[in-house]
């Protein structure tokens, strides 16, 4: 079983004391927040592609890299780390070949039918309260335009900071190789990418 695989491996880490190599404080190292996406390929390739090392950043992970809502979970921690935890950079990351940008709303939909979670009746429910499911299960078309769409998201928020340099990067995920879409930094002295 996967839970007592990882408690008992848990337990010889914590023994043999190898956590050590990765004691931090809680600021932010490079004072910078990254938000990217879920998926499993970056877990351990995204911070080594870019040098970063535990305490280095706040990384903020979503399917998709998406910000979808202004007022949600991932707005409400980069406000946080804005704030709170001294960040002054936030790097939007996404990347080629993402689940998100080929993501079938109707598909998933037809899942939760199948698996008798819901009725057609409740998922009537749902959109009858104003909540259009397939529009909250879908990712996007192109992640360029995702990532500048989050990127205008963060610039315009009334609690952002107009000083607070925006990046958008798109990952390879098999390389790490990073292309820069936006430079935070030309955006912020008003010169076009
Ligand atoms: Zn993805």
């Amino acid at each position: 079983m996967l839970l007592q695989e990882i408690l008992s491996y848990n337990e010889q880490f914590v023994e043999n004391k190898e956590y050590v190599p990765y004691e931090a404080t809680k600021m932010p190292q490079k004072r910078m927040v990254v938000v990217s996406c879920m998926d499993a390929r970056l877990v351990e390739l995204l911070p080594k592609a870019l040098d970063l090392h535990n305490g280095d950043a706040k990384i903020l992970k979503t399917a998709g890299g998406t910000i979808t809502h202004p007022f949600g979970s991932i707005m409400r921690s980069i406000v946080t780390a804005v704030y709170e935890l001294n960040a002054d950079e936030i790097y939007i990351i996404g990347h080629h070949a993402c689940g998100m940008s080929q993501s079938n709303p109707k598909g998933t939909l037809q899942k939760i039918l199948d698996r008798g979670v819901a009725s057609p009746e409740i998922l009537s429910a749902i959109e009858y309260a104003g909540i259009d499911l397939e529009k909250w299960l879908f990712g996007f078309d192109n992640v360029e335009d995702s990532i500048q769409a989050n990127i205008n998201l963060v610039k315009n928020h009334p609690l952002i900071p107009k000083d607070v340099p925006v990046h958008g990067l798109v990952i390879d995920p098999h390389t790490g190789k990073l292309d820069l879409l936006v430079d935070g930094y030309k955006a912020l002295n008003g010169v076009k990418n």
